[in-house]
């Protein structure tokens, strides 16, 4: 299964992900992920991205899509993935719809996580404390969630139009929300 998940920063899509990896045993592939291994490593790529995520930008769309080619000419997603952080914005879902159509592979499933922007402020509070990301401060965090709300949000409207889009409601435990995904994209996979 080929699925993408969509949703403001702290809608939960890394949590759900990492759930969702195990259940349908695809790779989970976090573009902000494979980034921030870039920037450990201090990487030529790590090194030019590491000051625009720190600010909450987006990092170019080449390197983006550079970076999904390169994954997804992997082995281990020959029977599908769960993709998160991407696309960002719709010149990146365009281009990744034309990529996965070149290799034979089109999306089946994207689900938008909705949850209200007051709980996605506190959600990511907490992250800050918990994990001490560099993008959690207040003025980044503002940041992401102007980008999302101005790039990101219309790429929901490109998996509308394309009809694969599922919105799940992403207020509830992680629990409650993974059964709404699994029911939502593979019935037969739900469990209880
Ligand atoms: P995330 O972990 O998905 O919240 O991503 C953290 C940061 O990595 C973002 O704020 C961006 O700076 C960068 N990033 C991740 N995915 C993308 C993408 N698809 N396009 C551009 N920048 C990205």
């Amino acid at each position: 299964m080929r699925l993408v998940l969509l949703g403001a920063p702290g809608s939960g899509k890394g949590t759900q992900a990492a759930r969702l990896k195990e259940h349908l045993q695809v790779p989970h592939i976090s573009t902000g992920d494979l980034l921030r291994a870039e920037v450990a490593a201090g990487s030529p790529l790590g090194l030019q991205a590491r000051e625009v995520m720190a600010r909450g930008d987006l990092v170019s769309d080449e390197i983006l899509l550079g970076m999904l080619e390169d994954r997804f000419s992997r082995a281990d997603t020959k029977g599908g993935f769960i993709l998160d952080g991407y696309p960002r914005n719709l010149a990146q879902a365009d281009a990744m719809d034309a990529l996965l159509t070149r290799i034979g592979q089109p999306m089946d499933y994207a689900v938008q996580l909705d949850v209200p922007v007051e709980l996605l402020v506190e959600r990511i509070a907490g992250r800050a404390k918990a994990e001490g990301r560099a993008d959690d401060s207040p003025e980044a965090v503002r940041k992401r969630l102007q980008v999302y709300e101005n790039q990101t949000a219309p790429v929901i409207e490109f998996y509308r139009a394309h009809g694969q889009l599922t919105v799940v409601d992403g207020v509830g435990s992680l629990d409650e929300v993974f059964t709404r995904i699994i029911e939502a994209i593979a019935p037969e996979k739900a469990v209880g």
